[in-house]
């Protein structure tokens, strides 16, 4: 089965639920459940979709030029039937089953003295990091800031990897179950630069959790969807060389010439990201609880 057949078969189930919703939404007053999405973020919906436009317009230059980049490079492996360059890129090709992130294939598309001088991944299992060690790392960034350190609970009830007796779901979460202290996070962690980048963006919605403890219930809650996001994802912006250094996993800092690696790395998964969130996450499709 295709990805095009799997597709089809859910079509009229979709479109039913899509209905379905609709119907909620209007008996909630909206014209749409999109517009109901839309609604979430302190202005008019019609005005939320223009802001992201005009956001999105001032960085989609960047993407243009990386998607070519790409595209270029997914050519010479491929040749021009698989990667026409007048087409978008297939999205089997990026290494990610929605091609949401495309660092799988930096390989194929670094620059060729773009060798970032270490490997995250390498480093953390040479230093013998578990799934604890990964997450006490994490938690000590947050420290660091001032933050005071995760309750006992959150080390006795989360769960870091994966059980070997039952299926469970791996997606990443985090997750504030009482509104109080019992924060915890679920993942089955791999020793990995990926999921070493997850763990302090999980942790970033649980110390955002924390902090709001004290609200009322109804200011219990990220400002917007968005911005919970941001948090743990602006946290993780900081794993850099120098960050790397100082807890000791690495030795010495690359020179500057080693930091174009690191910045197309880096827009492999930021910047390729950024429309795929932008049109699909705000119209709802990722949108969940618990925050992920
Ligand atoms: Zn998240």
């Amino acid at each position: 089965m295709t990805e095009t057949d799997n597709g089809t078969t859910m079509k009229e189930d979709y479109a039913a639920m899509v209905e379905i919703s609709n119907e909620g939404a209007r008996e909630l007053g909206f014209d749409d459940v999109g517009t109901m999405w839309r609604a979430r973020y302190d202005l008019p919906p019609a005005e939320f979709a223009d802001e992201t436009d005009r956001l999105w317009g001032q960085v989609k230059p960047l993407y243009d030029e990386l998607q070519c980049h790409v595209r270029a490079k997914l050519n010479e492996q491929y040749g021009d039937e698989v990667v026409p360059l007048d087409q978008p890129i297939r999205a089997d090709l990026l290494g990610n089953m929605w091609a949401q992130s495309w660092g799988n294939v930096y390989d194929l598309v670094a620059p060729g003295d773009a060798d970032p001088g270490f490997d995250l991944t390498e480093l953390l299992v040479s230093d013998g990091y578990d799934a604890k060690k990964m997450v006490e790392a994490g938690e000590g960034f947050f420290s660091s800031l001032g933050f005071n350190p995760l309750p006992d609970t959150f080390w006795e009830r989360s769960q870091f990897t994966k059980p070997a007796d039952r299926e469970v779901v791996c997606h990443a979460s985090a997750w504030d179950l009482d509104g109080a202290d019992d924060i915890r996070i679920k993942m089955c962690i791999k020793i990995n630069s990926d999921d070493f980048r997850t763990v302090h963006h999980e942790l970033g919605h649980n110390y955002y959790q924390r902090a709001y403890k004290n609200q009322s219930p109804i200011f219990q809650g990220g400002a917007n969807g968005g911005f919970h996001e941001a948090i743990g994802d602006m946290v993780s912006l900081s794993i850099t060389p120098d960050y790397l250094k100082t807890i000791g996993l690495l030795d010495d800092v690359p020179d500057a010439s080693k930091d174009v690696g690191l910045l197309m790395s880096q827009a492999l998964e930021k910047i390729a990201f950024m429309p795929f969130s932008a049109y699909s996450w705000i119209n709802g499709a990722g949108r969940c609880s618990p925050e992920s």
